[in-house]
């Protein structure tokens, strides 16, 4: 049996991320998670947005090689603005990291977040106590 990663995410990052989403909606929010690694832990310490990122219906493009050796990015989130919280196709041929982290309308709650590895298989996550993190504005 392969090791399961558990995804660690502050409640404070959370709520960031989510507001950012409702602030978009509908269009697709899009940002990428800076993290550690440990022990088959990942925790999620910042939010980066992305540069160039292009948001389009239904699908948002960046490029990656802006980040290549930047080792403390371990994926991306996106929203789904129809509530639907699996991976299309583009989001897994467009796997960026370790970790695809997906967040559905309304946006609140543990019920609207899914994360997943880069089959698409679903991994376990925990909401956590709220870290200091540089309190920027992302949209
Ligand atoms: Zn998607």
């Amino acid at each position: 049996m392969g090791k399961t990663t558990t995804i660690q995410i502050p409640s404070n990052i959370l709520e960031t991320i989510y507001a950012g989403a409702k602030e978009l909606y509908p269009r697709e929010s899009f940002l990428l998670l800076r993290g550690k690694k440990s022990n088959g832990i990942i925790c999620i310490t910042d939010l980066v947005l992305a540069p160039f990122a292009i948001h389009e219906e239904g699908a948002v493009h960046f490029n990656p090689y802006m980040f290549a050796g930047d080792f403390s990015l371990v994926g991306t989130v996106h929203s789904h603005p129809n509530g639907n919280i699996s991976p299309s196709h583009v989001d897994l041929n467009y796997f960026f990291g370790r970790i695809l982290v997906i967040i559905g309308y309304p946006y609140e709650g543990k019920g609207c977040l899914a994360v997943y590895d880069s089959n698409g298989d679903e991994l376990p996550f925990e909401i956590t106590q709220p870290i200091e993190c540089n309190d920027e504005e992302f949209y």
